[in-house]
């Protein structure tokens, strides 16, 4: 612990977001980067805890060195702090921008815990300006071949380290590009595909092939000694409402992985421009959908969630350092405010039915109260039903499972979630078979990907040493 009273001295500060308006006129970066000296005075504010509750199970998946580096960080020893960092975290330039900071919320500082995201999203990209990312190529080849299937964080990190320990490995994406929902699902500002691009080439200079517009194939896959499925949870929920083959109605991975496929090419991406649009689900996804339809000059945005709005402080229930389930306002939402005036969400809402015209194309949509019954459920309140325009419905509400596709090639059953889950929580199917990632573990986080695709790594691993 570098400063005693770094956290008495200096208030929590992030990285800036841009002004709402003038983000909303391009898919850049929503940050503004700090400088070196803010990043050590906010590392300064690490206590060095006795018990780190940042690395416990409540915090970093990854169980990243956060005293460690931060101390170094505020010491200025900057290469040596990255060196720190990327012994645990394998690419702190998706972390370091998409990651909810579950390490933040468990810190002992509590709502002002230590700057951990942004001190780690400096350290990479110091590291990449200044030459010392450099590629690990491994000196010794084990002579084992791995299949990795699916390139989103979970393949990639199970590729980078089955390389790393010397096997030569494959990863096949069905997609035209690496990232899964790195590249196609996360949007431009959160997560520039620059970024997706420069890691994927660095992984390619180390060793690893993608072969991409590939899907998997049981028959090819034989000539592996190990596989590591990594398929996502893609098997999007759908709603239970009228008229749902409307013109108009979208999933939202769709809509943007179109939007992002758009950008990439250099062409027109104004899908929602002059629309009246309704965004169903109040996570996340929904979020990042009303960013982009805002910035494609949509002529309204209403976000949908069928549950109460989160408390604004946390229950005694929810207590620290469990992450907080809490009302928060994301960046989408910030800047409806600014362009509507008034906040996109509407909670306790759902769809009953569409409206279309005469060539089935959505008008608009009726909408209808929920209220919780003595059983718990959600069911509609009579009476409550109210009708908006809507030319394009995007819809945000989760994933089931993983699709039916690869269990069914691979013989695999998955379990009542939809996960191709080992019944022992393993990640190994049987034989050279391996899962990992949203695959396994249902819808999630980068992070937890990124973890569970090193921890099949480290399985598969072992499953190849054990022969000759
Ligand atoms: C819109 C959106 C925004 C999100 N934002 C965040 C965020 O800000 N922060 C955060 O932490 N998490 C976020 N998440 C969640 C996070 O992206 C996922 O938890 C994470 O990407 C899961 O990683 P994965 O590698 O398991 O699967 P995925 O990223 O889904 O990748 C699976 C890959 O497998 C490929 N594939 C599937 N089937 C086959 C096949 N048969 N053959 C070959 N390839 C195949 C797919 O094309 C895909 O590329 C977001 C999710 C969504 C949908
Ligand atoms: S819990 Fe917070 S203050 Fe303590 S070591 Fe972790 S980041 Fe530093």
């Amino acid at each position: 612990m570098g400063k005693a009273t770094g956290f008495l001295e200096y208030a929590r500060k992030e990285n800036l977001f841009r002004d709402a308006r003038e983000r909303l006129s391009d898919y850049e970066d929503l940050h503004i980067p700090q400088g070196a000296e803010e990043r050590a005075c906010q590392a300064s504010r690490c206590m060095n805890c006795g018990v780190p509750f940042c690395q416990s199970a409540f915090g970093c998946p990854l169980h990243n060195l956060i005293p460690e580096w931060n101390d170094l960080l505020y010491r200025g020893l900057e290469k040596e702090a990255l060196e720190r960092l990327l012994e645990t975290a394998p690419f702190p330039e998706f972390t370091g921008r998409v990651c909810p900071a579950l390490c933040e919320k468990a810190c002992n500082l509590a709502d002002d815990g230590v700057t951990n995201r942004d001190n780690e999203l400096y350290l990479i990209e110091k590291g990449f300006e200044k030459g010392w990312i450099r590629r690990r190529v491994p000196t010794v080849r084990t002579g084992k071949q791995a299949a990795v299937i699916g390139s989103g964080p979970a393949g990639l990190a199970a590729a980078d380290l089955l390389n790393r320990m010397g096997h030569a490995v494959t990863v096949f994406e069905r997609a035209d590009r690496p990232g899964g929902l790195l590249m196609y699902g996360i949007p431009n500002m959160k997560l520039p595909k620059g970024i997706v691009e420069r890691r994927i080439r660095l992984m390619e200079e180390e060793g690893v092939v993608f072969r991409t517009g590939r899907e998997a194939d049981p028959e090819e896959l034989e000539a592996y000694d190990a596989v590591i499925l990594c398929g996502g949870s893609r098997k999007p929920r759908t709603l239970n409402a009228e008229h749902m083959d409307a013109e108009g109605i979208c999933f939202a991975v769709d809509y943007l992985t179109k939007t992002t496929k758009a950008l990439l090419r250099g062409e027109n991406c104004r899908f929602a421009e002059g629309r009246h649009v309704i965004v169903v689900g109040g996570g996340d996804t929904g979020n990042d959908c009303v960013g982009t339809v805002l910035r494609q000059g949509c002529a309204s945005v209403t976000q949908l969630e069928m549950m109460p709005a989160p408390p604004a402080i946390r229950t005694s229930g929810n207590p620290w350092p469990e992450w907080p389930r809490t009302l928060r306002t994301d960046y989408g939402q910030t800047e409806a405010v600014a362009v509507q005036g008034s906040d996109p969400r509407v909670y306790e809402t759902t769809v009953k039915r569409i409206l279309t015209d005469d060539q089935n194309k959505m008008t608009g949509a009726e909408i209808v109260k929920l209220r919780r019954t003595p059983a718990g459920k959600m069911e509609p309140v009579p009476g409550s039903e109210e009708i908006l325009p809507c030319e394009l419905m995007l819809i945000a509400a989760g994933f089931t499972g993983c699709e039916e596709k690869i269990p069914k090639q691979f013989g695999l059953a998955t379990d009542p979630r939809g996960r191709l889950m080992p019944e022992d929580g393993s990640h190994c199917l049987g034989g050279k078979l391996f899962s990992a990632g949203d695959m396994r573990t249902g819808q999630s986080l980068v992070v937890r990907a990124l973890a569970d695709g090193q921890a099949a790594a480290r399985e598969a691993h072992r499953f190849l040493c054990s022969w000759r």
